[in-house]
């Protein structure tokens, strides 16, 4: 099956129980059980079946098993937010006294919680270019995961998963990748060699911008060191899926972040649409990238473009697509405002994914509380204006684009 039949027709889209086309909204928060024996049975995971929202609901069930197949995993779980699900996913392995190596640029939210994650004593080692020898050269024993993005935003560093992986697996570290704005239809990190792959369902997989959510999906093949990963001691006898068990059964469902059935209705709804929309916003990133790129007075930033740093990863790891997003220098500050107030078609909006082409100025906004040396290496500067690009028609894009960079050259 390809792609967008499997959206349609995979195995998580059919058996729910009266032969609904969609997973009916389980909008509850505690199921009833004929018996106590019965109740029992299901704490003690004997039986499948739900008990309470925040430990498994059936419309949640039918989101996770739909995003675990596209990437290909042996295991989802959702999450409350994007955040929720990297949190939890580091807390599963990751406890006082640690190490993580992340790639630098990451997103705002991110750094600020590997901040947090210090007062706990997990220590994050940011490296300025995430390659396999970078790998090589800052893991030491204290190393129990890497984290990196697919591919960043808005400075468009995609990360080299095969190379990364092969450093990290020969000191039996996993790789978790945040691949949000690749989704599966451009890559699958899984199937690259990463261990587990996390969304902010909030962005491209939901796509109408309705509902925050994030989901976890384990590969399922990493061979925990029992010894190294302390954290998964508990959970050995469940070798390989050591991580979901510990995940679902503890860290997740005691963090308590959840996901909302009705977001789990929405994002499911929402991802069916996933390699339509994808396809016609990779189409007019490119188309947009393109135009404006000529203009003169601005530098554009996107994969597509030859001249772009990471645009042989195009063709080896994303599928030929450059994703959604894209952002360009406008030369000031002052005239990267004048910019977007002269847009007539876009929304000014702190999201990425929508269906709406959503424009953000980030060095006074999601880059506020960053340092210049994080602003730098994340891309972002003073004249930056960072686009999520939509499904409107491109020719209206390409218009309000060039009228709006036109009517400020003097500025
Ligand atoms: C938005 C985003 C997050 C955080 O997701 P929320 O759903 O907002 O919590 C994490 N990583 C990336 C790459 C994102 O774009």
């Amino acid at each position: 099956m390809r792609f967008n039949t499997k959206l349609l027709h995979g195995k998580s889209t059919s058996g729910f129980e009266s032969g609904q086309t969609l997973p009916p909204i389980s909008q509850v928060s505690a199921f009833s059980h004929e018996s106590m024996e019965d109740l029992e049975k299901v704490f003690d995971h004997k039986k499948m079946g739900f008990a309470y929202t925040r430990i498994g609901n059936p419309t949640v069930a039918a989101f996770e098993q739909k995003i675990n197949e596209l990437e290909g995993g042996a295991g989802a779980v959702c999450t409350s937010s994007g955040m929720s699900a990297i949190t939890s996913a580091i807390l599963t392995v990751c406890e006082s006294g640690d190490e993580i190596i992340a790639g630098s640029g990451l997103y705002g939210g991110t750094i600020g919680l590997f901040h947090d994650l210090e007062k706990l004593g997990i220590h994050t080692v940011f490296a300025a270019d995430l390659t396999e020898d970078a790998v090589r050269g800052l893991i030491n024993e204290k190393t129990r995961l890497i984290f990196t993005e697919l591919i960043s935003n808005p400075s468009l560093k995609v990360a080299d998963v095969a190379g990364i992986t092969n450093a990290a697996h020969e000191a039996h570290v996993p790789l978790f990748v945040d691949s949000t704005t690749a989704t599966p239809f451009i890559s699958r990190p899984l199937l690259l060699g990463a261990d587990v792959v996390i969304h902010s369902t909030s962005k491209y997989l939901n796509g109408g911008g309705n509902s925050i959510g994030g989901v976890i999906v384990d590969g399922g093949k990493f061979k925990w060191d029992f010894e190294k990963h302390t954290a998964l001691s508990g959970f050995k006898k469940y070798g390989q899926m050591a991580f979901s068990v510990r995940l679902r059964t503890d860290v997740w469902q005691n963090l308590g972040g959840c996901m909302a059935p009705m977001n789990a209705y929405l994002s499911y709804i929402g991802t069916d649409t996933l390699g339509l929309r994808m396809e016609r916003i990779c189409s007019n990133a490119d188309r947009l990238a393109q135009a404006l790129d000529e203009v003169p007075g601005i530098t554009v930033n996107y994969l597509t473009l030859k001249s772009h740093p990471y645009h042989r990863f195009v063709k080896s790891e994303l599928g030929g697509y450059g994703g959604g997003i894209l952002s360009f220098r406008a030369g000031s500050k002052a005239r990267a405002f004048a910019i977007i107030n002269a847009l007539k078609y876009v929304c000014i909006a702190s999201n990425i994914g929508d269906i709406r082409t959503l424009v953000i100025h980030p060095a006074s906004t999601l880059y506020v509380q960053a340092s210049p040396e994080e602003m730098a290496a994340a891309g972002v500067y003073e004249d930056t204006v960072r686009v999520s690009v939509g499904i409107e028609d491109i020719e209206d894009l390409i218009e309000d684009f060039t009228q709006a960079i036109e009517g400020s050259k003097d500025l």
